[in-house]
């Protein structure tokens, strides 16, 4: 097992990460564009790198320019780099070339939870890269939460984690829009929230409302019956629900877009399917 650890990048993940590995007893080594935001680090015991150095170096930064920015006539030959940073897929493949090109390793990585997470129970990150190579360093990488490889792929980690974080980020939106569209009517988002955790709560469940289970399916056979419920009715109350939102005097981009993207596969004849005949308009741009 590692027992040294690189840390590179030293914003709220990177400081966080640095601190959960000098917790667990690791011998942790820092280094951040802005120097200064390695001194209370060097205070809890890391030792700061004038140059980013280490056999095993943990990226978290803004993005892949800021690897390409920091490690430019670095010596990579024989180091293994995670890098734990937010970029776009094809974004990761090419760092991996560019890294194997300077005889170095790439492990690339999508973290999902937020500093204070960090190493807690719940925690895990999607990894993506050579399962050998991820093996010999998952004892350490533990220690910031479960190690999840997800394929050899480069850019697999980072469509996972987008995955994620994109029904996070609509997930929670919808929920704005519904609060303020009830909110026009006057009614406290405190009020309507035991129906949505009722909601999210069974669409991810069993029941007869347990849609994710019941899409997957369908997505995975490539065969959506309408049903019950038909994709044309749902275009038509999605339309209903957009006018809601317009009368209501709010902003309509994303029920627009909701709208527009049923009526689509309407008209490319999916109406009598299901709502799972929508992802064939998605794959269809
Ligand atoms: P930021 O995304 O703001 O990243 C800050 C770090 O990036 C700093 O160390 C900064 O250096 C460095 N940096 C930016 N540009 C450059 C560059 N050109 N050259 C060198 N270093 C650079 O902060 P976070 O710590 O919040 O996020 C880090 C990564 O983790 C991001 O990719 C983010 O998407 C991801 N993430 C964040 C989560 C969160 O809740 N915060 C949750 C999950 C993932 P300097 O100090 O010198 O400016």
């Amino acid at each position: 097992m590692t027992t040294q650890v690189t840390v590179i990048g030293l914003g709220p993940m990177g400081a966080q990460m640095a601190r959960t590995f000098l917790k667990a007893g690791y011998d942790v080594t820092v280094w951040n564009r802005t120097a200064a935001k390695a001194d209370p680090l060097v205070e809890l015991g890391a030792k700061r790198a004038e140059r980013p150095t280490g056999d095993l170096m943990v990226i978290s930064q803004l993005d892949y320019q800021a690897m390409y920015d920091s490690l430019d006539g670095v010596d990579l030959d024989g180091k293994v780099l995670v890098n734990l940073s937010s970029d776009t897929p094809a974004k990761l493949r090419e760092a991996a070339a560019w890294v194997a090109g300077r005889g170095g390793v790439l492990v690339t990585a999508g973290i999902m939870v937020p500093p204070p997470g960090i190493g807690e129970p719940g925690s895990f990150a999607f990894y993506s890269g050579p399962r050998e190579v991820l093996d010999r360093h998952t004892a350490t990488l533990a220690a910031l939460g479960e190690v999840v490889h997800v394929g050899a792929d480069e850019g697999l980690a980072m469509m996972y984690y987008q995955s994620q974080l994109y029904v996070f980020w609509s997930t929670l939106t919808a929920y704005m829009y519904s609060a303020a569209l009830l909110g026009s009517a006057g009614v406290k988002a405190a009020e309507i929230v035991p129906f949505f955790q009722g909601l999210v709560g069974s669409l991810a469940g069993d029941g007869p409302m347990g849609f994710l289970k019941i899409l997957t399916e369908e997505i995975d056979a490539g065969v959506y019956p309408g049903a019950d419920n038909s994709l044309r009715m749902q275009a038509v109350g999605m339309e209903h629900a957009l006018h809601a939102f317009r009368d209501a005097g709010l902003e309509t981009s994303m029920p627009a877009a909701l709208k527009e993207l049923f009526a689509r596969t309407d008209r490319e004849g999916r109406g009598a399917e299901g709502l799972g005949a929508v992802i064939e308009s998605i794959k269809n741009p």
